[in-house]
């Protein structure tokens, strides 16, 4: 018994390291797994800067069908311009922004630049679409308003807003932009542009680094 005692002790030990190295390769797996969920989450969570919501935004206004809602409601299609005055994305912008965009688009084109509209202007149903769709996409209300504006709130709506493409053109706005009172509002929407007379003068306001900054958009 003086043997056997130690020995039962031993395999019980054996046993209880077994079936800890199984427990800590479950716990192992169980980390892993949670890492790998929180890497996906976080690249997810790296989609989710405003910059792809934008792009997101602006593949479903790019006349990819979507329910009933389309160029009646400010969906513009591919290569419009700001001159396209049959198109309600570009026809419903501010008359003054509008102005102040074909201004420049004419003096751009000078330079062998040319502007095309990505979306001017919303109906508060596309806005709306637009922000329900962020929220399935970031799972909150509160999340979403952090990237998408409310229609009552969203500067396209109110036809105050348009986003300009391509590349050269936004490059050519930042630099002459402010001659026509055309701003770039958000550090991190180049192509976000809207009207500020006083840029004329004085030159644009500074820019908030994303609309969250901005206390239009705050609740
Ligand atoms: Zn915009």
């Amino acid at each position: 018994m003086a043997y056997s005692e130690p020995a039962r002790t031993t395999t019980r030990r054996i046993r209880t390291r077994r079936i800890g190295v199984a427990g800590l390769l479950v716990v192992i797996a169980a980390i892993a797994a949670a890492l790998g969920y929180q890497l996906s989450a976080s690249s997810s969570s790296t989609a989710a800067s405003p910059i792809d919501v934008l792009r997101m935004e602006h593949r479903g206004l790019r006349g990819e069908p979507r329910g009933a809602l389309g160029e009646a409601d400010g969906a513009v299609p591919d290569s419009a311009t700001v001159f396209d005055d049959e198109i309600p994305g570009v026809a419903n912008l501010d008359s003054d922004l509008l102005g102040a965009l074909r201004q420049a688009a004419t003096n751009a084109a000078d330079d062998g630049v040319e502007f095309y509209v990505d979306s001017g202007w919303r109906s508060p149903e596309y806005q709306e679409q637009l922000l329900r769709e962020a929220v399935s996409e970031y799972g909150s209300e509160a999340e979403a308003a952090r990237w998408v504006a409310t229609p009552n709130k969203s500067a396209h709506v109110s036809g105050d807003a348009v986003d300009i493409g391509a590349s050269d053109a936004t490059t050519w706005l930042s630099e002459h932009g402010a001659d026509y009172g055309l701003c770039q509002i958000y550090g991190n929407e180049p192509w976000h542009y809207e009207m500020r007379p006083e840029a004329i003068d004085h030159g644009c306001p500074p820019m908030y680094a994303d609309p969250t900054h901005d206390p239009r958009m705050q609740q």
